[in-house]
């Protein structure tokens, strides 16, 4: 079976990055050369991927890797399974990481990888299968030193102990450092997996801060997706007394008035899997929960959810984006004018995650590991830090918060790019 092949930039995710970069480059009149060089990624892989099904049959189905720059220093993202990945969309995730390690500081730079799949009704062999054939085809593109991959949408911890283990099997000795969202046994962090839930909510607590809000059971929270993100973020929304009202996942969305307890949900999703099926709860629409009336909308699964149609719809206060690209580019020039609703960007609200794998990275390459408590304790720290940074350039340059974020971000690179000069 060979799955469909489509080798295009042209995917509305690219288009809506590059754009939303070209805007904000414009405004903040940066040279020139280097404005040319991040509209594109440096350096592109695209593989096809073979793996054997239970059945004996062989598919294959393509997979890319994609570093967007590394002048900050080794490129990081994550790898994506999903149906719809394609090179535009992996390409425009993978600058989106440049902003994000910039934006908080790390020595990293941006990458991402994908394959066009669904791994829901794959079984563990096949996934296994899947993910060792594409590490090896990605074998010389990637490295601890150099690309270093994650989990993202579709992947988990086993999906990077499979892809260090292959890497490390075919190099002949352990390299932990390869990739980082690996389990605790092999070299994992401790936080990782529970990393960018946290940190949106370090962020929803910085925002509740300077908008003089009190975070308790009065604040309403509606959260699209269950998976590493969004599941992370309603434990510890609900562990600071917020009520979560909606909660959605790709199998069920459903809405409670009188808010939903959080150990009920994650017992029913160990057992099931997935939220279908959860009693307690009315079942509505998926794209419902975008416009429901709620204080806090945290958008945790894909990207492109709140677009031109319904933006004009949303009826919450503040948007904290734990997924990638949540907001369309034309949505978001709407969004601008809504002086109402505060929105805490993708780049800095979901930077948990890349910040605990760069702990993780750091760890591995010392041979040295930290406790719980000072994973959290740093992860804070510089959470906090990058959010207040956005904060006071968005009040000193009266941009958005996003604006702000970009600019930060971008001018980082920019020097950086600069002062390392032109080769040859
Ligand atoms: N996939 C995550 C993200 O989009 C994590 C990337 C990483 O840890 O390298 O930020």
């Amino acid at each position: 079976m060979v799955d469909q092949h489509s080798v295009e930039w042209d995917s509305p995710l690219f288009r809506s990055t590059q754009s939303q970069f070209e805007t904000v480059a414009k405004r903040m009149k940066m040279d020139e050369n280097v404005f040319n060089r991040l509209r594109w990624p440096e350096r592109v892989l695209v593989v096809s991927v073979p793996f054997r099904m239970d059945d004996g049959s062989v598919r294959v189905v393509p997979g890319y890797r994609v570093q967007h720059n590394d002048a900050l220093g080794p490129c990081k993202g994550g790898i994506r399974y999903h149906r719809s990945v394609n090179l535009g969309e992996v390409a425009a995730l993978a600058m989106l990481m440049t902003w994000k390690t910039s934006l908080v500081g790390l020595p990293l730079g941006g990458a991402k990888g994908g394959v066009a799949v669904d791994p829901n009704p794959l079984s563990r062999q096949e996934l296994q299968r899947l993910t060792r054939r594409y590490t090896a085809e990605i074998i010389n593109f990637i490295g601890p030193d150099h690309d270093i991959p994650a989990p993202d949408m579709g992947t988990s911890a086993q999906v990077m102990a499979w892809m260090m283990d292959t890497y490390s099997s075919v190099k002949g000795y352990s390299i932990p450092g390869v990739v980082t969202g690996k389990p605790i046994a092999i070299g994992g962090s401790l936080g990782r997996l529970e990393a960018p839930g946290r940190g949106v909510v370090y962020c929803i607590m910085e925002a509740a801060e300077k908008l003089k809000w009190k975070l308790n059971e009065k604040i309403t929270v509606a959260i699209q997706g269950f998976g590493q993100v969004g599941n992370a973020a309603a434990r510890k929304i609900s562990k600071i007394g917020c009520k979560i009202i909606a909660v959605g996942d790709h199998t069920t969305t459903l809405y409670n008035e009188k808010g939903f307890s959080y150990e009920s949900l994650q017992q029913h999703v160990m057992t099931h899997q997935f939220l279908k099926g959860y009693p307690e709860g009315e079942e509505i629409p998926w794209g419902d929960l975008i416009t429901l009336k709620c204080d806090i909308l945290i958008p945790a699964a894909t990207g492109g959810v709140i677009t031109e149609e319904n933006v004009k719809k949303l009826r919450c206060r503040m948007i904290a984006e734990g997924a990638n690209g949540p907001t369309t580019t034309e949505a978001d020039l709407i969004l601008q004018e809504q002086e109402d609703i505060f929105v805490i960007p993708d780049i800095l609200a979901n930077a948990g995650g890349v910040i605990v794998s760069y702990f993780e990275w750091v760890q591995d390459l010392q041979n040295f590991f930290w406790s719980e408590k000072d994973v959290n304790q740093r992860l804070f720290e510089i959470m906090q830090k990058a959010f207040h940074e956005v904060y006071e350039r968005s009040l000193e340059e009266k941009v958005r918060m996003r604006e702000a974020a970009m600019r930060i971000a971008i001018r980082k690179i920019s020097t950086a790019m600069l002062t390392r000069g032109l080769f040859p």
